[in-house]
């Protein structure tokens, strides 16, 4: 079947969707142990899809148990790597041939307009899986540097069971960046993705069996965070949690790991990235335009948000109205609407936690240069303008927290050293730009900011091939490129005494 074209084509697709709402474990679709549902609701207007399995202690035991099971059999945990690069080519392959169906679920699950869906996440979920899948025979052990009389191996083994939790706001593609490494590594998992988007991961495990990964690797578990998030980070026979998500969750699932078992446990938690355009930016219109779309993409639920942008104070103003004007253009429509430069935020929670800060913003006396308010693209729906503040003081809480929607903040600043004082005055240390034709600065600045990624005249640049991550409280670890095996591997150093 040909990729929809039309709003009417999509809501079509969907009408004829067939949702999985039940657990996926040990390869079969199951209810909770004990009954309970919870509604599934989209964020484009409102309506229920489906009521999910809530899935709680009873049920991460039996997923649980299932993992370790199938660990122990070795089908997988001890294939040989070829083969398990075989069937993750052939998951790979199978993502791809369903990609407009994932992608509407994500689009109908969390609001994002659905060429987004289609040619982002999906795209980058099938490179992800992709590449990962055609690197994981190429990852060799060492030989230790000994003399003639003994010889140390540096092995690499899987962890065992692994957990993974997930959010919402690019639901199937961060669950990859967990999945791909982890099942390459020959890890069994458990995947926990977000209240707010468990749809694309349920309908993912079908594909994961079909691709011929044995029963009992790959389990799935709808339901909150305080129950089955918690219960996985707890657990005794859980031997690494994977992360990504909100810095205090974070936080606390790192307590979970010292409570229980101390297993390994990595956090991709938030930002409040900074986006520094000097005033001999090489070309400010498109230093404007990214300005804009670094902040409004995905209606600003993304964890590299270009939610800080500081300006050089001599150009401030007349960068203002170009990123005022690009932010104009963005305005939240229908996300089944193929161009659709934004669409819904992901529930009712979010867009009052959003409307909250841009009060605050007023409140604190930073000028609102655009946006500000909810808007009805469609009834019931949960849509918010794009929102400038300007003249924002970098003590203001918007300047601070992580809003997680569509509001930048503007601080203007008068040379490089208080750029970079301002910019690194955060707890978080995701990612940063910084714009300028000046090679040096370019250089020194991307030294001196904290952050793991660093874009210079752009923004959001990045690939499989290189590690994404944060410094400080946006995380530890790193998702993506050869790095991410570090998360799903135990180092072993065998000695063999080679003297008679
Ligand atoms: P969240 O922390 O509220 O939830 C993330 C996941 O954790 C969900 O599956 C949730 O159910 C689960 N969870 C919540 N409380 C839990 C608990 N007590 N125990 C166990 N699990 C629990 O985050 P969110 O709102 O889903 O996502 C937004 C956040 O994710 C933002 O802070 C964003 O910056 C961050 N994020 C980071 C990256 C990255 O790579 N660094 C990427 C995307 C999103």
């Amino acid at each position: 079947m040909s990729t929809p074209r039309t709003r009417a084509d999509w809501q079509a697709m969907a009408d004829g969707l067939q949702l999985r709402t039940r657990a996926f474990i040990d390869g079969q679709y199951v209810d909770a142990a004990d009954g309970r549902t919870f509604a599934c609701t989209s964020p484009i207007d409102g309506r229920v899809l489906g009521q999910m399995a809530r899935c709680g202690q009873a049920d991460v035991e039996r997923a649980v148990r299932a993992a370790r099971r199938s660990f122990e059999a070795g089908h997988w945990s001890r294939a040989k790597p070829v083969k398990r690069k075989k069937v993750l080519q052939r998951l790979t392959a199978l993502i791809e041939q369903h990609a407009d169906e994932l992608a509407l679920l994500e689009t109908l699950d969390m609001g994002k307009p659905i060429d987004d869906a289609r040619n982002v996440d999906l795209a980058a979920t099938i490179r992800c899986f992709g590449w990962t899948a055609e690197a994981l025979d190429k990852v060799y052990g060492e030989v230790a540097p000994t003399g003639e009389d003994e010889l140390g191996l540096v092995t690499r083994e899987p962890l065992g069971v692994v957990a993974a939790i997930v959010p919402w706001n690019f639901p199937l593609l961060m669950a990859a960046w967990k999945l791909a490494p982890a099942l390459a590594m020959g890890n069994s998992v458990v995947l926990k993705p977000s209240e707010k988007s468990p749809l694309s991961a349920l309908r993912l495990a079908e594909l994961v069996a079909e691709a011929g990964i044995p029963e009992g690797v790959f389990n799935v578990l709808p339901g909150y965070g305080q129950e089955a998030g918690e219960a996985l980070a707890l657990h005794m026979d859980v031997d690494g949690l994977v992360f990504t998500g909100s810095t205090a969750v974070g936080k606390r699932l790192l307590q979970c790991a010292g409570l229980s078992n101390m297993k390994r446990a990595y956090m991709e938690c938030g930002g409040k990235s900074p986006n520094i355009v000097f005033a001999d930016a090489p070309d400010l219109d498109k230093a404007a335009e990214a300005a804009a779309v670094g902040i409004f993409y995905n209606q600003g639920e993304v964890c590299t948000a270009a939610s800080r942008l500081l300006v050089e104070r001599s150009i401030k103003d007349e960068f203002v109205a170009r990123v005022v004007e690009a932010g104009r253009k963005m305005q939240p429509r229908h996300p089944l609407e193929p161009g659709a430069p934004m669409g819904a935020l992901v529930d009712e929670t979010q867009t009052r936690r959003v409307l909250d800060y841009i009060a605050r913003g007023q409140a604190e006396g930073a000028k609102l240069a655009l946006g500000g308010k909810r808007i009805a693209p469609v009834e019931g729906g949960c849509y918010v303008e794009p929102t400038v503040f300007d003249e924002v003081r970098p003590e203001h809480t918007i300047s601070r927290e992580e809003i997680f929607g569509p509001v930048l903040a503007v601080i203007p600043f008068d040379d490089e050293a208080q750029a970079l004082e301002i910019a690194n005055d955060t707890e978080y240390g995701l990612a940063a730009g910084v714009w300028t034709a000046n090679l040096a600065r370019a250089h020194r600045v991307a030294r001196g900011l904290r952050a793991g990624s660093v874009w210079v005249n752009y923004w959001d640049g990045g690939d499989m091939t290189a590690p994404f991550g944060g410094y400080k409280q946006s995380g530890n670890g790193r998702d993506k490129s050869l790095h991410a095996f570090d998360k799903y591997t135990e180092i072993k150093a065998t000695w063999i005494n080679l003297a008679d």
